[in-house]
């Protein structure tokens, strides 16, 4: 068994109880941390809702939508005034940008409220407008990550992005006249779908070098339980040794011109703001329908309901609904796989956090990485050698996975 096929499955193992939320009905109301953390807006609308995807996310409808987000606007002055601090925030979707005045409306009272230093905003390619663009600017967005997942025709044509959002050729104009109207442009790309050639992921990587974005994301391909079906249906099923080969391409090509953040973000020197806030911040809220909070050792997440989203907002509630409180050794055992995703663990704010050092209270995950040459110790750091980021790719392809299938389950429980 080829060590990355171990860390999945045992990983698919684990994570039917980390992910075992508990529904509470009535959750305490957490307490604000003694520090500026991140605030993530969830909008859950898209115009069709792709195969693949396993977000929480509804087919838009207008005056749902509004509803929508004058409860997000509610939510968001509740936290202000339980005294919580935000010093970064990262809207994502479904598609944030569904409704540019709501989203705007949003970000000013954001900025009103709690003053963050930085926004993120994803979008897909029918928003990547240049009004809307310094539309955004304007109320402080300084990154937007646009959805791309491929160049190739054929492959936008099987996952339904073609009519929709165009071919290759259209989003690589769209892209390019998005070019320096924002801070930080991200392309987000996935790679090994099924019948995707080497051919065409070189044209993709092509594509990049011909584009020059601020940075690139390459996420695998992630099936969770209820899309697997579909999926297979359409396109067959996922071959993992494929991924393997695929990213050691992306990773070596994408070297000329692009250092990693994260082991799926590629960044130029310039850009710093990346898509995963949950490796920034060890702590967050989660605003809007569906979203997760990590507050200390609690991890929260919002009602999948959309109608009961906006009767506890209206009724001045939040609208929390599952909780799960880790031990000690679980947050450190989360804490490892967050940092070393970003390429390093600082062994003193581990010993800092935790109250012992991270070799002793995770030998066996040490030992483990160590002796598998995925990971080395060099000054006071733990950090992920090429083979070891490739191993946390898989590991957050797992996480991520079984995180939609939690999703998957809390939205098949109110009935969608
Ligand atoms: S991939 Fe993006 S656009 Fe497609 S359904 Fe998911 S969130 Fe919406």
């Amino acid at each position: 068994m080829r060590v990355e096929d171990f860390i999945a499955w045992f990983l698919r193992l684990k994570a039917k109880d980390y992910l075992s939320f508990k529904d509470f009905g009535d959750i305490p109301i957490p307490s604000p941390p003694n520090q500026d953390i991140e605030l993530y807006i969830h909008i859950p609308f898209c115009e069709q809702l792709c195969p693949y995807c396993s977000f929480h996310r509804f087919l838009y409808r207008e005056p749902q939508a509004r509803v929508y987000f004058d409860a997000l606007r509610k939510e968001i002055s509740m936290y202000k005034d339980l005294g919580y601090k935000f010093g970064g925030v990262y809207v994502g979707g479904g598609t944030p940008t569904i409704l540019v005045d709501e989203l705007l409306k949003t970000l000013e009272l954001v900025n009103d409220l709690f003053s963050p230093a930085e926004i993120s905003v994803e979008t897909n390619p029918d928003r990547l407008q240049v009004d809307i663009l310094e539309d955004l600017v304007s109320v402080g967005v300084k990154r937007v990550s646009v959805g791309i997942q491929s160049f190739d025709d054929d492959l936008l044509k099987k996952i339904g992005r073609y009519g929709k959002y165009g071919g290759g050729g259209e989003l690589k104009h769209k892209v390019m006249d998005a070019m320096g109207k924002v801070k930080t442009l991200n392309l987000d790309m996935i790679y090994n779908f099924p019948g995707q050639t080497r051919d065409m992921l070189d044209k993709d990587i092509d594509a990049i070098f011909e584009i020059e974005p601020d940075q690139v994301t390459f996420y695998p391909l992630m099936i969770s339980d209820s899309t697997r079906r579909t999926m297979e249906s359409l396109m067959g099923t996922v071959d993992y040794r494929k991924e393997a080969f695929f990213y050691s391409i992306i990773r070596d090509r994408l070297s000329a011109l692009y250092a990693p953040s994260t082991a799926w973000c590629f960044s130029r020197s310039d850009s710093k703001m990346i898509d995963e806030y949950i490796v920034k911040y060890d702590q967050y809220v989660g605003v809007g329908s569906g979203s997760f909070g990590l507050l200390g050792r609690a991890i929260y997440s919002n009602t999948f309901s959309l109608d009961e989203y906006v009767g506890m907002l209206d009724k001045g509630r939040l609208p929390l609904k599952t909780l799960k409180v880790f031990s000690n050794k679980e947050m450190a055992r989360y804490f490892f796989l967050m940092s070393l995703f970003g390429l390093k663990l600082d062994r003193y704010a581990f010993k800092d956090k935790f109250g012992e050092d991270v070799c002793k209270m995770l030998w066996p995950e040490c030992v483990f990485f160590m002796l598998s040459g995925g990971m080395s110790i060099k000054n006071g750091r733990l950090e992920l050698t090429r083979r070891g980021e490739y191993y946390w790719v898989v590991m957050m392809r797992e996480f991520f996975i079984g995180v939609d299938n939690f999703r998957d389950q809390a939205r098949k429980g109110i009935g969608l």
